[in-house]
């Protein structure tokens, strides 16, 4: 029999502050699927539950096979901010809109970045053992440090980039900001300073601090040339790709102690501690480093805004309203 419902299909991880917007609505089913379905069997399940007017990703691949099968797919939508699993040309042929969770995981990462900053410059590791071991009069010998007045160098101003910047300017440092898709401008507005020659900003810097992503211009761009410009006494803080930085050569500048210390969520490989137990990791064995398992943008707090932009999302696009994080805006271009 024909229902005015429309039926959404959401991976079982959507959190449950999103399955509560949904579910407040009667004209909306909500039929979950697994999170690692494959291909075939997702195709599969469209097809059984045709017509489909909404889907919730998380890592699941959609495309071409995947609207046939839905049969009238009206909004795609995914958990996270990252895209590469979607065609999105192949979307946009048939007019249906693509959101993202937008600038859900932004201000995560940003504190991540400022977490690592105090992390090291409070020397935080070395002050809970002195306590913790009784110590206690070496607690003199092992001063910490401010961010109050150091100067932060922020590669890539853009959502994540610019919150990092607004914490650290909220801490009366003293921001440059290398990014050369950025109007100087811009950045000026924000507080900060832009610097066009990364080579001479560096050399400034007493924490540097990395946003942009992962392009074939970017990878590589912390180098053996460019970690030697950095102070002696200067810290690394990479929250965003790991091929950014050249990982055996930072080693070896924290190894011999070229650079004060390092923050790292991501790494060249990940996992980068070998599978092998008895063969400990060169950047485990560091004493200067703090280490996160890429989870800067996964916290419990982007979880629920997540779900809760994506299911806001989806309501308005029932309502034949435009929805914000849009990727395909061109699908609504005239003609
Ligand atoms: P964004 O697209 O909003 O901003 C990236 C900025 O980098 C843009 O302003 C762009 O102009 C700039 N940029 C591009 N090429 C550059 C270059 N060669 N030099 C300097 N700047 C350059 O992205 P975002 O949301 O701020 O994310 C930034 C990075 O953080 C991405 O690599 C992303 O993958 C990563 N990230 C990590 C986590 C985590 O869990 N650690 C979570 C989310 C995002």
């Amino acid at each position: 029999m024909a229902t005015n419902k429309k039926k959404i299909l959401i991976t079982e991880s959507f959190s449950q502050k999103g399955r509560t917007l949904l579910s407040e609505r009667d004209d909306i089913d909500m039929v979950e699927f697994p999170n690692m379905i494959s291909a075939g069997d997702f195709e599969a399940m469209l097809t059984q539950h045709a017509p489909v007017h909404g889907v919730a990703l998380g890592a699941t691949r959609f495309g071409e096979p995947e609207l046939a099968a839905a049969a009238d797919m009206k909004v795609v939508t995914r958990i996270g901010v990252g895209y590469d699993a979607v065609d999105v040309p192949a979307l946009s042929r048939r007019k249906v809109p693509l959101m993202v969770a937008g600038t859900a995981n932004s201000p995560s990462v940003a504190e991540q970045a400022v977490f690592m900053m105090l992390t090291l410059a409070k020397r935080a590791a070395e002050m809970h053992a002195i306590v913790k071991d009784g110590t206690w009069g070496y607690r003199l010998g092992k001063l910490p440090y401010d961010l109050y007045g150091k100067t932060l160098l922020i590669i890539g101003f853009g959502r994540i980039g610019t919150r990092t910047a607004k914490r650290c300017l909220a801490m009366e440092m003293q921001v440059l900001v290398y990014d050369p898709y950025k109007p100087a401008a811009e950045i000026a507005a924000a507080g900060c300073e832009a610097v066009a020659d990364l080579d001479a900003a560096l050399s400034r810097a007493d924490f540097v601090s990395i946003h942009c992503p992962k392009t074939p211009e970017t990878v590589g761009l912390f180098n053996a040339a460019r970690l030697k410009l950095m102070k002696p006494t200067a810290y690394l803080i990479n929250t965003a790709r790991g091929r950014i930085v050249d990982e055996p050569e930072l080693i070896r500048a924290l190894q011999e102690k070229r650079i004060a210390g390092a923050g790292l969520d991501v790494y060249w490989n990940e996992p980068p501690v070998t599978q092998d137990p008895s063969v400990p990791d060169e950047l485990c064995q560091l004493d200067n480093v703090i280490l996160a398992p890429h989870n800067g943008g996964a916290t419990w707090d982007v979880r629920g805004r997540k779900a809760a932009s994506v299911a806001q999302g989806m309501v308005a696009m029932m309502r034949g309203e435009r929805p914000l994080a849009l990727l395909n805006p061109e699908i609504y271009a005239s003609g």
